[in-house]
């Protein structure tokens, strides 16, 4: 009897299991199944690429029966992630007969309307879509059994706190909830003290810690020299495959455009792209592609292998992200390396990601001037209509930066408009 046998789950269930290999549970899935099927909320710290998702999905499958209404709600921070839940979802549960949607900003809000008509048991979605459709009526949630919040962290560095709270009051009372978040800042706490049901903590693995291989060089620009630091790096460092992490769309698409011109191999991802043109990103860098820029958001979660260098255009206020996001570059267990780019007054940020990873950052002075002209964007690549419909002509034509001077300087192209608006310097933030 495998381990999943002893767990008492349904032969459909069991028989998916087997289909898609999931042989004996990951550690996430022992200790959290038995939880959730005794009843129990559950906030769990575990780290992307544990099993969570099975976590959740397991006891969510084995308890719904085919009704003809929405029983169960996860809430994930990108469409990414929502694609990857929504596989396993479907995986999972189609030989009990239930039916899962995924709902994501960015994508037709008919079709997804459409589906959910039809009727669903299981609706996986990122918050700002999931909102527009129970405000237009579409999507009941009062009888729901399960809510999940997923990367419960990251929904609130990225502001979702509201949109999440005005979600979880419209759910019903009697539901079951689960937390998950790779790591516990105090507002996370906050939302399980406030909405949960006397919840079971359990943590898994250590708590996330960055790798003593890791090697962390760190710069300090002014803003307008942040794209001629990057490609000095580039330069200089000859990053393998690296990701260059940026704060806002607009940040990335810049950063796009100069390795463009510079003939580097580069993929692009962020919220404002047509999801295939996002998927054609992941999937290139998968295969080889030299640099994969991408917001925060869009690529937080993913499971990204084999990376050289993490390359932090904007510095994060919160050292949680920053250790997060270099934990990818320990991933190929070889010696990987961090840059990050911070701006004069950021530099107290040096002092705090060195105290709370207890890690040693190392200042490094490149030749800037070298490489001041070729980091210039191009004026027809700032004007540029995107071929895959999320270009900065129209997107960002309201921003201030349209047809303005583009020297290659963040902070000229206006006000940060992202609708959480913390001031990141480089247009819109890359909510979904
Ligand atoms: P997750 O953390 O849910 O994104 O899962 C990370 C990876 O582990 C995915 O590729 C899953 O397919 C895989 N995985 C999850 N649970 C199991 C399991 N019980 N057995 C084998 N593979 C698993």
């Amino acid at each position: 009897m495998t381990e999943f046998e002893s767990m008492n789950l349904r032969p459909e269930l069991l028989s998916a299991l087997k289909k898609i290999n999931f042989e004996k549970p990951t550690e996430v899935q022992e200790r959290a199944i038995p939880e959730v099927l005794s009843g129990k909320d559950v906030v769990v710290r575990s780290k992307t690429g544990s099993g969570k998702t099975g976590a959740f999905l397991i006891p969510i499958v084995q308890n719904l029966g085919r009704e003809d209404y929405l029983s169960a709600i996860v809430i994930v921070p990108t469409r990414e992630l929502a694609l990857q839940v929504t596989t396993v979802a479907k995986q999972l549960s189609s030989d009990a007969g239930l039916r899962v949607a995924t709902v994501y900003g960015g994508a037709s809000i008919e079709r997804q309307i459409h589906e959910i008509r039809r009727g669903v048991n299981i609706v996986i979605g990122t918050p700002g879509r999931l909102i527009d459709l129970i405000k237009r009526n579409e999507l009941h949630l009062d009888r729901i059994k399960f809510l999940v919040l997923d990367e419960a962290d990251i929904m609130l560095d990225m502001g979702f706190i509201d949109d999440i709270t005005y979600i979880i009051s419209k759910t019903s009372q009697n539901r079951q909830t689960m937390l998950f978040s790779a790591t516990m800042p105090k507002e996370v706490v906050e939302i399980a003290n406030k909405y949960m049901k006397n919840p079971l903590h359990l943590k898994i693995g250590e708590e996330e810690v960055v790798v003593s291989t890791i090697t962390h060089y760190y710069a300090i620009s002014d803003r307008s020299s942040k794209l001629a630091t990057l490609l000095a790096y580039i330069n200089e460092f000859k990053p393998q495959k690296a990701i260059i992490f940026s704060q806002t769309q607009r940040g990335a698409e810049m950063i796009y455009s100069v390795l463009k011109k510079n003939n580097f191999d580069a993929v692009l991802m962020h919220g404002g792209l047509s999801q295939s043109r996002r998927e054609y990103s992941l999937s290139d860098f998968r295969k080889g592609t030299q640099f994969l820029i991408a917001t925060n958001v869009a690529a937080r979660g993913l499971d990204i292998r084999d990376v050289s260098d993490v390359i932090n255009f904007d510095a994060s206020e919160d050292p949680a992200v920053y250790v997060h996001r270099v934990g990818r570059s320990a991933r190929m267990g070889a010696n990987g390396r961090a840059f990050t780019i911070f701006i004069a007054k950021e530099k107290y940020l040096v002092w705090e990601i060195e105290n709370m990873a207890k890690i040693k950052m190392e200042k490094i002075e490149l030749d800037v001037e070298k490489y001041r002209t070729s980091a210039e964007p191009s004026p027809e690549d700032l004007h540029r209509r995107s071929q895959y419909g999320g270009g900065f002509g129209h997107r960002f034509s309201n921003r201030g930066g349209h047809g303005r001077s583009h020297g290659g300087n963040g902070h000229r192209f206006g006000r940060n408009r992202g609708f959480h608006g913390r001031h990141t310097g480089y247009g819109n933030k890359d909510n979904e």
